[in-house]
């Protein structure tokens, strides 16, 4: 084995069985091909992991997360699970799905945060999926410090005499974020067992979690496959620093020694108008890969994700025998809350 080798493919592995966990996902999740749309664009070879297969509730990327949270919650004797997102939260759907799988209860606190939506906004999509799950939900203005919002309610529901675990906003702390480094792990292992190296790993990013999970699991594995992500609400340099403050709390849980913030790559040219709100670039994406590839993005994380991908391709930002990995991050539920907008930009 000459060195290269031994270097692309780190033997190095995390132990993740000391970490409490409950079977929730699908995995590992598959790599396909995009031929189709990199021959369209003329660009890279194109590759996508399939994250939104993870299996629970249409799937997505808090499927990953959720195995380690409600392992932790069930390991506390938990009986409802208590979380937050904006109205058209995948990562609510999925609590809500996988408190009925484990039989807790599930309460959210949903964010009036996108302006302007359609009338069925808050009863299609995942708000519909929430109620099947008979997850309770109330809803609050825009703009609040939502996670403590949620932890107020908590508090309530505890003295009241439940026992309920707090899920932050996208499952985003170092807990949840286990999840992601197990999907590095899971990415190595993908490129040792069939010799497929990737020269870049790209996807959107928002909470924050699987971005720092992503980085921190490749830097405990001393892989280094880089990670970009692109940014579906913030500027560059805040969403840099929020996913590099959890990529050190998640290193620090893992026993393992930080990195400096020019590990953290992000680019933030997709955001369009701000969060929840899709640009022409989210709409191109969403249309390209459903056209080209059959694959279902969504107007809020993965279509601002792909935008980014198509743009740097465009901008010659890769080589052209570069490999370049997409993480498709689930959310094509939300895809029913912009119906009009979809109608309305297609063809
Ligand atoms: C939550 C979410 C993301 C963003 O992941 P973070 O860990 O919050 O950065 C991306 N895509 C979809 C579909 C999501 O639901």
């Amino acid at each position: 084995m000459d060195v290269t080798e031994t270097l692309s493919h780190p033997t190095a592995r995390i132990d993740f069985d000391r970490f409490a966990r409950m079977k929730l996902c699908h995995q590992p999740t598959p790599i396909e091909a995009m031929p189709r749309l990199s021959e369209l664009l003329g660009g890279p070879g194109l590759f996508i992991k399939r994250d939104d297969c993870t299996g629970l509730a249409t799937g997505g990327n808090k499927t990953r997360k959720l195995e380690f949270l409600v392992g932790e919650a069930m390991q506390q004797n938990a009986d409802m699970l208590v979380t937050q997102g904006a109205v058209q939260s995948n990562h609510v759907r999925q609590v809500a799905a996988a408190a009925c799988k484990v039989g807790m209860k599930c309460h959210a606190l949903l964010e009036r945060r996108v302006p302007d939506r359609n009338a069925d906004y808050e009863t299609t999509g995942n708000v519909l999926l929430d109620n099947l799950f008979g997850a309770t939900h109330e809803f609050r203005p825009a703009g609040l410090d939502m996670n403590a919002e949620a932890e107020a309610v908590a508090q309530i529901l505890r003295d009241q005499g439940n026992n309920p675990y707090f899920i932050p906003g996208g499952g985003s702390n170092p807990t949840g974020a286990l999840g992601y480094a197990s999907c590095a792990q899971e990415i190595a292992d993908y490129s040792r067992d069939t010799g497929q190296d990737f020269d870049w790993l790209v996807m959107g990013t928002g909470s924050t979690g699987t971005q720092a999970g992503l980085v921190a699991g490749f830097h405990a594995i001393g892989h280094n496959l880089p990670v970009m992500g692109v940014s579906v609400r913030q500027p560059r340099e805040r969403q840099m620093n929020a996913v590099h403050a959890l990529t050190q709390k998640t290193l620090e849980k893992l026993g393992v020694d930080g990195v400096p913030l020019s590990r953290i790559l992000v680019d933030d040219g997709y955001v369009g108008e701000g969060y929840g709100i899709p640009a022409e670039s989210t709409m191109e994406a969403i249309s390209l890969l459903a056209r080209r590839e059959g694959i279902l993005l969504d107007p809020v994380y993965s279509a601002k994700g792909m935008a980014g991908l198509i743009g740097m391709v465009r901008q010659g930002f890769f080589k052209p025998t570069d490999r370049v990995l997409f993480l498709h991050t689930g959310g094509a539920t939300a895809l029913y809350a912009y119906q009009e907008q979809l109608l309305a930009t297609l063809n």
